[in-house]
């Protein structure tokens, strides 16, 4: 993390503050019901041909070239204008990808809008208005993450089938070649939810890795959707696994988090140790047949507390230690 990436992450952070944002918008599954009119959206060069965008909900990540664009999930619906708008001082072409590293609303609410500005090519007469499309981009996901957003909640779908995932996949992952760069999707079994992929963008040396990975606190492990504290160690090592850092120095390959700031390998590795940690904690204490209150007594994050457990913080140390408890017990 350079001291250029910080203050660049910590301006985006205060201005999004003083746009009034819902804390809970920003936060990994968070958000719904908010007003998004003042929402502001950041973006921010990654590395290479990959940039990153801040609004609320998930971070976008955009990739340009002389093919078009694909994106790395979509925040919320309101916000399809505006990041549409970000994406055109990047590039005027062709919307052709969205993968989705999950299925959460915070990440893929604008999905429908833009699959259907797919087919806009700016310039000419052509408006920004993504009701201009005829065809759209192509939304990729692994097929959990499919079946979560299809599901049906008391009669509804989930997620509006237009929404949907056009491209799912099974197994490890999938490969594609888009702008002269090779985009590893990659399933992470059973981490934040059982259906999250990250994002390899190889020659620009950058990796979006969805809610795997954020800087804004504890991690949250949705055991509804079939997360486990296990898969989101798999997937920190699995990141640092990837990552190739410039010997005694910041940098190298950049990591796009699910919720926060632009990263490198150093911070992951920090991320990575307190997770590791915690979870080797609660398993000490799980085998001493603690019960679940006797370990959030116990209290296993206590020291990292302050740097995770902030004011109106999304996951506090209490519901990490549950959610690596139950996790544990499964
Ligand atoms: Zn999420």
């Amino acid at each position: 993390m350079s001291r250029t990436h910080f203050n660049i992450a910590f301006a985006t952070v205060a201005l999004a503050t003083l746009a009034c944002l819902a804390v809970a918008a920003q936060q990994p599954g968070g958000g719904g019901g908010q007003n998004f009119d003042n929402v502001e959206i950041h973006l921010q060069k990654a590395q290479g041909n990959v940039y990153m965008l801040v609004g609320a909900g998930g971070n976008v990540t955009v990739q340009v070239g002389d093919e078009g664009v694909a994106l790395v999930d979509t925040q919320y619906a309101p916000l399809s204008n505006k990041i549409l708008a970000a994406i055109r001082t990047l590039s005027p072409g062709p919307l052709r990808y969205i993968i989705n590293t999950h299925s959460h609303p915070d990440h893929v609410g604008g999905n429908e809008n833009l699959k259907k500005a797919g087919a806009t090519i700016a310039g000419g007469n052509v408006t920004l208005d993504i009701q201009d499309a005829a065809q759209g981009a192509q939304i990729i996901s692994h097929i959990n993450a499919y079946k979560h957003m299809s599901a049906r909640v008391n009669g509804q779908p989930a997620t509006p089938t237009a929404a949907w995932p056009t491209s799912t996949f099974i197994g490890d992952g999938k490969k594609l070649y888009f702008n002269g760069e090779g985009i590893q999707i990659i399933h992470q079994p059973a981490a934040h939810t059982d259906g999250d992929s990250i994002v390899f963008f190889r020659k620009s040396d950058v990796i979006s890795a969805g809610d795997v990975f954020v800087t804004t606190g504890y991690p949250f492990i949705d055991l509804n959707t079939g997360g486990n504290i296990q898969g989101i160690v798999a997937g920190l090592n699995k990141i640092v696994d990837l990552c190739i850092p410039v010997y005694g120095q910041e940098g190298g390959t950049m990591v796009i988090p699910g919720h926060g700031r632009l990263s490198d390998v150093g911070d992951v590795i920090n991320y990575r140790e307190m997770v590791t940690i915690v979870r080797d904690r609660v398993q000490d204490m799980v085998k001493k047949n603690m019960t679940l209150e006797q370990v959030k007594a116990a209290k296993p994050t206590r020291d990292y507390d302050p740097l995770y457990n902030t004011p109106g913080a999304f996951i506090t140390g209490d519901a990490f230690v549950e959610a690596v408890y139950r996790s544990l017990k499964k």
